[in-house]
């Protein structure tokens, strides 16, 4: 694999990860789930789980496993986001280091190609879950307001470099994609 292909996004979701529904999951054959924290599920400078995030994770928990992975190094932060929301986490992950993800994989007793990536960034997120061989979902960060109004230097920085690098960041046509034949057989 080249290491254009390990920036590519399996799903670009074009929306937060309030977006991804259980009907996006099953089209993917995606039975369990890895997701990044910090600007996935709560914006930097938040520390309390929104009501919409704790009712998405109430109900994508029916459907495939849930585990937290994150780079940032706080146990009050992150741990406390996991407790509220009532999964397992790892922190201090070094993304793009496999380690912690296959730690979680491992935890699911799933196949690792059977379990999704899901982050808000390229070079730590999506390439990780690529390395591991892992499905890969970028998806649209969480930010407050008043933060998204403001220039985001070094996610913009890695979308240029990414489209430099061959990287299609086009939203994948996920929503009319319920009719067509699953994209992995
Ligand atoms: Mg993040």
């Amino acid at each position: 694999m080249s290491k254009t292909k390990l920036l590519q996004p399996d799903l670009v979701l074009g929306d937060t990860i309030l977006g991804l529904t259980p009907a996006i999951l099953s089209h993917h054959q995606i039975k369990g789930l890895v997701l990044d924290v910090d600007e996935t599920l709560v914006p930097l400078k938040k520390s309390e789980v929104s009501e919409d995030l704790q009712q998405w994770v109430d109900t994508i928990r029916q459907v495939t496993p849930i585990w937290l992975v994150s780079n940032n190094v706080s146990e009050s932060r992150i741990g406390s986001i996991a407790n509220t929301l009532t999964l397992p986490y790892l922190l201090g992950a070094v993304k793009p280091s496999r380690r912690k993800l296959r730690q979680a994989v491992q935890a699911m007793e799933l196949p690792v190609s059977d379990v999704a990536m899901v982050g808000d960034r390229l070079f730590t997120d999506v390439l990780a879950g690529n390395r591991l061989g892992m499905f890969t979902i970028l998806v649209e960060p969480m930010v407050d307001a008043a933060v998204a109004a403001r220039s985001y230097p070094i996610h913009n920085f890695e979308v240029w470099l990414s489209q430099i690098l061959g990287v299609s960041l086009m939203t994948s046509p996920h929503k009319s994609a319920q009719n067509d034949k699953p994209l992995r057989s």
